[in-house]
């Protein structure tokens, strides 16, 4: 048994490292101690380095809102150069590359496309007053930017990224992840632009983006900064949690708890406290990412694109090359993540999928006779989670029924949620202050 009364936060993600700084921040020289199942600190916010390529476990890219969150992540990262970059996202339709977002581009379709798009958009803003709201994802796409736009782009690509049909999903299934548009933003974006002005400025939650040289794993280190030696230890993951008894196992010791601060996915940590849950819920996707190192530059003028093609395998590519300069003296080269989307359980075929993507680029000629020179691959499951009604139900219900153990379900995967991780930041500072 180790001490009395410890704050034990289950994993050292964002969410978890997060929680652990502002508790102690609020109470110096509280016992905290961070269990992380996993060999090394920073959940999905990790970093890989590999024959002089920089790579995240996917493109990790951040839009911070609260200044104050920043401006403390960045006085924890000395020498760290952060870069600011104004986006430029594409998609890759039909062989030509449309700005993102799809719904406020449709001007860039073949004429004969965007007056079938604009024709459906503004029917479906004259929708009778009083009608019913959409009862799913799906739905809500329809109904509020039309069929042209929904099945050439929002759905093809949506279901290919979450792997399931978006009608199964609740309305709010992105939140503020969304880039909504009525049809006065969709004719008002059809304006000629000022030589110069990307589609960055059209004024979408992440029209820049910042990111450090050292990959997102800086923002990890930054919330190690401050934490005593020995708060976090990895590779002993949380077994089981006696609520009775109000204690956490690991396979090498049993801690008596006064709150337990838990990021694991939360049907997980349901199981581990033997609280009564319908699993059948929590569905989600996986993602499988590739990072693809070569031996020369690809394509200059673009961070991400979206691939809604459904014989293309990847949904998503991102560029590293573009966002950071080639460090002092090396090869400018590209440098790629690849991501694919397939429903929790599927067992991906790896080295036949890898041989698959590099078809693919090569087919939407994003490599020619380009030698790929360094690779990695990490599979991220859970990724994007299914919110549905059900969904959102449950976590409430158990989230409600944990808290009155003093067990907190956050971040991520805890809220069973699709969120940044500035949000995780944000939510466990206000858990901080709610429980002290
Ligand atoms: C494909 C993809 C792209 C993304 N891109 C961005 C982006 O560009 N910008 C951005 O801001 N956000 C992005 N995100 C979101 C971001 O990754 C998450 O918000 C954030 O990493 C979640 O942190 P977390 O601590 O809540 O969860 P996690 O990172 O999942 O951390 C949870 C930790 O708990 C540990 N754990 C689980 N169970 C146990 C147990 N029983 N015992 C001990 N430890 C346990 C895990 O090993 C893990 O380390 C992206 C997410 C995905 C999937």
């Amino acid at each position: 048994m180790t001490g009395a009364g410890a704050t034990v936060v289950i994993g050292a993600g964002m969410s978890g490292l997060g929680f652990a700084n502002w508790w102690r921040a609020r109470h110096p020289g509280a016992d905290v101690v961070v269990l992380e199942a996993e060999a090394e600190p920073g959940g999905y916010c990790r970093t890989v380095a590999r024959d002089g390529f920089v790579w995240d476990y996917s493109g990790h890219f951040f839009h911070f809102k609260d200044p104050e969150i920043e401006a403390w992540l960045r006085a924890r990262m000395p020498g760290q150069a952060v870069h600011t970059v104004v986006k430029r996202s594409t998609i890759r339709y039909a062989g030509r590359d449309i700005d993102f977002p799809f719904q406020k581009h449709i001007h860039q379709l073949p004429h004969d496309e965007f007056l079938a798009c604009l024709v459906d958009v503004f029917f479906a803003s004259r929708r009778p007053a009083g009608e019913a709201p959409p009862r799913s994802f799906g739905e809500m796409l329809v109904r509020r930017l039309g069929q042209g736009i929904t099945d050439k782009f929002l759905r093809p690509y949506n279901e290919k990224l979450y792997a399931t049909d978006l009608d199964r999903l609740d309305v709010d299934a992105m939140g503020r992840f969304f880039p909504h548009a009525d049809v006065a933003d969709i004719i008002g974006n059809m304006r000629p632009r000022p030589p110069g002005a990307g589609a960055g400025a059209d004024g979408a939650y992440n029209a820049t983006f910042t990111y450090p040289a050292g990959g997102a794993v800086q923002y990890v280190h930054a919330l190690l900064h401050d934490l005593p030696a020995g708060t976090v230890s990895c590779g002993e993951p949380v077994t089981a949690i006696d609520l009775a008894a109000r204690e956490v196992v690991t396979p090498r010791r049993r801690i008596r708890f006064d709150r337990v601060v838990s990021s694991a996915p939360l049907p997980a940590l349901a199981r581990i406290c033997g609280v009564a849950h319908d699993p059948a819920v929590f569905s989600s996707n996986q993602v499988l990412v590739y990072n693809l190192g070569f031996d020369r530059k690809g394509p200059r003028d673009v961070h991400w694109m979206y691939f809604p093609d459904r014989s293309i395998v990847f949904y998503r590519v991102g560029w590293y090359d573009n966002i950071l300069p080639p460090a002092p003296g090396a090869a400018d080269r590209m440098s790629l993540y690849v991501e694919i989307g397939a429903p929790h359980g599927h067992t991906f075929d790896v080295d036949a999928l890898r041989q698959r993507v590099l078809d693919d680029l090569r087919r939407e000629a994003i490599i020619t006779d380009h030698q790929l020179v360094a690779d990695h691959h990490v599979v991220l499951d859970p990724a994007y989670v299914h919110i549905t009604a059900a969904s959102l139900a449950e976590t409430a219900r158990l989230k409600a029924q944990l808290a009155g153990h003093d067990v907190h379900s956050v971040g991520r995967y805890g809220g069973w949620t699709y969120c940044s991780i500035e949000d995780n930041l944000i939510e466990t500072r206000a858990l901080a202050d709610e429980i002290s």
